[in-house]
């Protein structure tokens, strides 16, 4: 009889959020709700993941679907390489598996984009199989309730603790094993202030019963974010176009961004911008904005220009029909020029 499950399943089954991927175990919808819900919460995901379900049905639908469908449904949820990969994966899945997803461990995770953790949770949650997914809310329920004290960063740590969930894990129900552990942890067990009263493991949590809650878990220090500052232009020419360019690198490959200079002053981005077959008619500063990435930040002036020409960069009518970095899209948005989103 495993106790900690038992409490925790017991406790998930009145308490869980009501989530649209909860409602299913199609490894396709499973995947799909995994891969959004890596960087971003769930309440934030739900509406991108239902417009994904129902514009891209399946996985051959998906690996079907334009770059700019694709890119066009994954906007606002940023790290766009997700969901390239996830096309890349459905091409995969439906050349090598008739178009079935795969239900063995060595066959999901050599899908790209798919980590242990993915691969974990979707072989637990779609499967229903006997495996550990080891997420940062797991690591912090893991690390807490046996109070590990090691730096959560180190993968030696994540392997020991991922062995600790593998022993926890319901043998009858890992699916719902699996979701339990991770709602306790994004709703119970948070990173600050965690309600140890009214968790349903706290009477042998060894965090909460030695008062270490508030140091475990213990991570060392982030590297300090590289620093960018742009003078970032809101374009417009006389034709009344919006003028983009886009992208070609490996941060926001395939997305618009506003033209923009690496730059302290806005005389040497307008210089650039004439350099590039720009007439540049008149300026105006607008608001400084910030973006920040995984280990990069963007400081940003911006400026409304009119110009003559289009010189290197793509014109648009409507910034709504193109898939933007939400770096811009967010300055866009504050300043005006889009419309309802
Ligand atoms: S008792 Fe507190 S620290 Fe321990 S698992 Fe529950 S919420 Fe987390």
């Amino acid at each position: 009889m495993n106790h900690f499950s038992d409490k925790l399943i017991a406790w998930y089954e009145l308490n869980k959020r009501d989530l649209p991927w909860r409602h299913t175990s199609n490894p396709y919808h499973i995947w799909v709700s995994e891969i959004m819900l890596q960087q971003t919460q769930a309440v934030t995901v739900v509406p991108y993941y239902n417009r994904f379900i129902a514009t891209l049905k399946d996985i051959k639908a998906l690996a079907d679907t334009s770059e700019e469908t694709l890119l066009k449904l994954w906007e606002g949820l940023g790290y766009y390489s997700r969901v390239r990969n996830m096309q890349q994966a459905a091409k995969v899945i439906i050349n090598h598996h008739n178009g079935v997803f795969p239900n063995r461990y060595e066959d999901i995770i050599i899908l790209k984009g798919i980590g242990e953790y993915t691969a974990g949770a979707i072989l637990s949650i779609a499967f229903n199989q006997k495996i550990s997914a080891l997420d940062g809310n797991v690591s912090r329920v893991m690390s807490r309730f046996y109070a590990i004290e090691d730096d959560i960063a180190l993968n030696k740590t994540k392997v020991k603790l991922n062995n600790l969930n593998q022993a926890l894990v319901d043998k009858e129900n890992p699916a719902t094993y699996t979701q339990a552990i991770i709602e306790l942890g994004a709703t119970l067990c948070t990173k600050s202030k965690p309600d140890c009263e009214n968790c349903p493991v706290n009477s042998g949590c060894m965090a909460f019963e030695k008062g270490l809650t508030n140091v475990i878990p213990f991570k060392s220090k982030l590297k300090a974010k590289k620093e960018k500052k742009f003078m970032t232009a809101i374009m417009i020419n006389e034709d009344g176009n919006f003028l983009v360019s886009k992208v070609a690198d490996n941060l926001l490959n395939g997305l618009y961004l506003l033209p923009q200079v690496e730059a302290e002053s806005i005389q040497y981005a307008i210089e650039s911008f004439e350099s590039n077959g720009i007439t540049v008619l008149t300026y105006d500063y607008l608001n400084p904005y910030k973006h920040i990435f995984t280990h990069l930040l963007w400081e940003m002036d911006v400026y409304v220009l009119k110009v003559k020409g289009i010189g290197i960069y793509q014109p648009v009518g409507d910034y709504q029909t193109i898939p933007i970095a939400t770096a811009h899209k967010q300055i866009i948005i504050k300043e005006g020029y889009y419309g309802n989103i």
